[in-house]
């Protein structure tokens, strides 16, 4: 079929069918069945290219059923990139206006959003007024919650609590001076869509720490979504435009490097030359920026640190205080590779013991937008997810990407750990620890 790119096409032809991807599949753990598989999605994919199965409803409920996690291209011993095919199919039933499986007017709406600063402003407004009116604390008496459709407990469920980032927006009395000198690095912010809206604390608080270990973090504009949930909704045109506008922001900046604090936007930043290699004009300056993106974890292991960070010492003679687990975002383990970065960051702050939790690499079933398209498997994932979490008993759990936060999040409020266990970003772990 005309459309499917010679990248997604060599992947087929990759694949040997040998299964080895299975056990690492979310939805075919839950469901069993081959067509919820990583290779059960290629022979679909097959069918399609080679034209013998039209793009179709049923196409497009295996193709949105994905969670594009990708952990199914880390279990391959083929190095079948399988995100390129799911890609390109999603693209394709875009372009043949097959709307996507689970709930298409909430995907629509979600994704009319997060391109919009004037919506997301909104959306900062509504929840914050919600949350500061005392609405939050009526919805999640007994007695209101049981009255309102799971929907709309799961997505309250889900706010993070907007006092607490408005209260990180605020420095410490002792503000740390950004890096100076000779040999300072110098990195430019991207603050994301959603990250930016509903964490905003979070985000000032990345500033801080980059400066506390040593960066100068330059003033920088003009960033706005990354264009991960259009990518892979299949709506290219919108990524791409969203893709010129950052690589624009960040040229201006001059800055080294561009640090990002969530793990799904970091992975598409990564990524944007795919969308440009048709596109001669932008493929270089897409590959420039590409290089350039770090994930906030992985700088601070570079970066000088305070007193005894470099030799992992930081911690030495602390007693642990609280007992803190991590859950990795799938893109950000499976694509962009970093998964023992925030872990090392974790084993190094005084006062915390660092547990592993079993099962961490798989996906918490937030996946984007698919907890709110996908609602029935993303929590039969999060509940499994839940139970080892149960496990560990652990006072805190750690994240790196806000679909993850929020996803965890749900998970404690279903799992009645409300009020015992916290969900945090690694970096207010870090900021809340060090005192910054
Ligand atoms: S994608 Fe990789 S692991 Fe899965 S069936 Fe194909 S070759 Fe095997
Ligand atoms: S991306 Fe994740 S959910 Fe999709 S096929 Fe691969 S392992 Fe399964």
């Amino acid at each position: 079929m005309e459309g499917y790119s010679t990248a997604a096409l060599r992947q087929l032809d990759h694949c040997n069918k040998c299964g080895f991807c299975l056990p690492a599949c979310p939805t075919f753990l839950e469901t069993g069945l081959e067509m919820a598989s990583p290779r059960g999605r290629l022979a679909i994919a097959e069918e399609v290219m080679a034209g013998r199965m039209p793009l179709s409803d049923y196409v497009a409920e295996h193709m949105y059923l994905c969670l594009d996690c990708r952990a199914c291209e880390v279990a391959c011993p083929s190095g079948v990139e399988f995100d390129r095919v799911l890609a390109d199919t999603r693209f394709l039933l875009n372009r043949a206006g097959i709307p996507p499986a689970g709930n298409p007017r909430m995907q629509r709406l979600l994704l009319g959003t997060v391109a919009r600063p004037r919506r997301l402003r909104l959306l900062k407004g509504a929840v914050r007024a919600y949350q500061a009116l005392g609405l939050r604390a009526l919805a999640r008496r007994p007695a209101v919650r049981r009255l309102l459709p799971a929907r709309l407990r799961n997505l309250e469920a889900m706010l993070p609590d907007q006092a607490e980032q408005v209260r990180a927006l605020r420095p410490p009395a002792r503000k740390t001076a950004p890096g100076t000198g000779p040999g300072t690095v110098t990195v430019a912010f991207f603050p994301g869509c959603v990250q930016a809206a509903l964490f905003e604390g979070t985000n000032a608080r990345t500033v801080r720490v980059l400066e506390h270990f040593g960066a100068r973090v330059v003033p920088a504009a003009g960033f706005g979504c990354c264009g991960a949930l259009h990518g892979h909704a299949g709506d290219r045109e919108q990524a791409k435009a969203l893709a010129r506008q950052n690589i624009e922001a960040f040229e201006r900046s001059g800055a080294e490097y561009l640090v990002n604090n969530a793990g799904g936007c970091g992975t598409f930043l990564k990524e944007y030359p795919r969308l440009f290699e048709d596109e001669p004009d932008w493929l270089p300056r897409a590959e420039a920026f590409a290089a350039r993106v770090r994930d906030a974890s992985e700088l601070l292991l570079e970066l000088p640190g305070p007193p005894r960070w470099q030799d992992g010492e930081t911690a030495a003679g602390t007693k642990p205080r609280i007992v803190v687990t991590y859950q990795d975002s799938c893109h950000l383990r499976n694509v962009q590779r970093v998964w023992q970065e925030p872990r090392r960051i974790l084993r190094r702050l005084p006062g915390v013991e660092y547990v592993e939790l079993p099962g961490a690499d798989q996906c918490c079933g937030s996946a984007g937008i698919y907890n709110v398209t996908h609602p029935e498997m993303s929590q039969a994932i999060l509940d499994r997810k839940m139970a080892s979490v149960k496990g560990v008993d652990p006072d805190v759990i750690v994240v790196a990407n806000p679909g993850c936060q929020m996803q965890m999040l749900l998970g404690v409020e279903r799992h009645g750990l409300g009020g015992k266990v916290r969900v945090m970003h690694l970096i207010d772990l870090v900021a809340e620890t060090l005192g910054l």
